[in-house]
C-alpha cells in the first residue's frame, strides 16, 4: 500500500526515530509500504519517519526497483565506519522540488537488522555512501537543508514558506 510521503515541516520529521525492539507483521507491513512508495515516488531511499513512523527503519534501491540485488532493508542501523568526503547534488522525498550540493562521507559501513531480525552489514561508497547516511539523518530528525551553510539553508526555507503559504506545500 502507498504511504503519503510527509514533507518538511511535518513534526514527525523533525522528532528522533525510536529502535525496534520486535518485528512484527506491521512492521513487515511497514516494510512492504515503505519500498513500494519509493519506487512509486520514485526514490532511490526512504526512511519510516517520511511516511509519519517514528522507527529506526530505512529503505535503498539505487536502482528503483530494477535489480532485486539493490534493495536494502535495514532497521536499527549503525554506522560502524565513515571515511572520506564527497560534494554532490542532492534531493529529498520530503523537501520535493529543491537540491542542494552535500557534503557526504565518501565511504561507510552500516551495521544493522534485516526484516528477519538477521544482522548485517553494507558496505557503501559514493552514491549509496550518501543514501545511507541521507536515511540515517532522518532516523535523527535531521534534513538535508539541516547539513547546509547558513545562506543556501535559509534561501530554500523561505521558498518553502512562501509555498506553505500559498498553500502549495
Ligand atoms: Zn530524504
Amino acid at each position: 500500500m502507498l504511504r503519503p510521503i510527509l514533507r518538511l515541516g511535518d513534526s514527525i520529521l523533525s522528532e528522533p526515530a525510536r529502535p525496534v525492539d520486535v518485528i512484527t507483521p506491521e512492521i513487515g507491513t511497514l516494510i512492504d509500504d515503505m519500498i513500494e512508495t519509493m519506487y512509486a515516488a520514485p526514490g532511490i531511499g526512504l526512511a519510516a519517519p517520511q511516511v509519519g513512523v517514528a522507527l529506526r527503519i530505512l529503505v535503498i534501491d539505487l536502482s528503483v526497483g530494477r535489480d532485486p540485488q539493490a534493495l536494502h532493508v535495514m532497521i536499527n542501523p549503525e554506522f560502524l565506519e565513515r571515511e572520506g568526503m564527497q560534494l554532490e547534488e542532492e534531493g529529498c522525498l520530503s523537501v520535493p522540488g529543491f537540491t542542494a550540493t552535500v557534503a557526504r562521507p565518501k565511504r561507510v559501513v552500516v551495521k544493522g537488522m534485516n526484516r528477519h531480525g538477521e544482522t548485517y552489514t553494507i558496505e557503501g561508497t559514493d552514491l549509496l555512501a550518501r543514501a545511507l547516511q541521507h536515511e540515517v539523518d532522518h532516523l535523527n530528525s535531521c534534513l538535508f537543508v539541516d547539513r547546509l551553510r547558513g545562506i543556501s539553508r535559509d534561501l530554500i526555507l523561505r521558498k518553502i514558506r512562501k509555498l506553505a503559504k500559498a498553500g502549495k506545500w
